[in-house]
């Protein structure tokens, strides 16, 4: 029992995971602005909405040991994916999508689709699939963030890369504690 909850780590949280990775990845492709990036969040994992309301009943059905399921078909016949996540969706997608670069919400509610059927069609080693799946994306966004500031820096090297990219965390933290701007301070 206890290996079995171990060796499950298809569940939601890690597809959650590897959603939000391969949508990171792909606005870094597609150099997103802020309003895009909200659109690709969005619709690249926010569609991943509908499993929450699910989850009470399927809980109360299964117990809490059945969340790291890979697939939470318990053979009830009920629905725990809105019809958004069907073809049928995109009924509503594509009226979205108009006007968007790109066609931007159905770009990245496809990239969705996709990455749940994948999910679905390996089943029996989903892990592992979802494993190289998640490790390639993670690689992906390394390497876009390695030559962007390579080429803007005009240094290279992996050290200094990675100390820019601790730099840049700890003046974003920094920043994100602030609560007014300009360094008058507060009294
Ligand atoms: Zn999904």
């Amino acid at each position: 029992m206890h290996a079995h909850s171990s060796l499950c780590i298809g569940g939601l949280s890690t597809l959650s995971t590897t959603h939000l990775a391969a949508v990171i990845l792909l606005g870094l492709l597609l150099d997103l602005d802020w309003n895009e990036w909200f659109v690709a969040l969005l619709f690249g994992i926010g569609l991943d909405i509908d499993h929450l309301f699910a989850a009470p009943g399927y809980v109360a059905r299964n117990g809490w040991g059945a969340i790291l399921a890979p697939s939470w078909d318990d053979g009830s016949g009920l629905a725990w994916r809105s019809l958004m996540h069907y073809p049928v969706g995109a009924f509503v997608v594509m009226p979205l999508a108009v006007g968007w670069r790109l066609m931007l919400p159905l770009l990245f509610w496809l990239s969705h689709l996709f990455m749940d059927y994948l999910q679905a069609a390996t089943l029996a080693y989903s892990a592992m699939v979802e494993g190289a799946f998640f490790a390639m994306a993670c690689s992906g966004i390394f390497a876009i963030g390695y030559y962007r500031w390579r080429a803007a820096a005009g240094s290279s090297g992996l050290v200094p890369f990675l100390v820019h990219v601790k730099n840049q965390l700890k003046s974003l933290f920094d920043g994100s504690g602030r609560t007014s701007r300009g360094s008058a301070g507060r009294t």
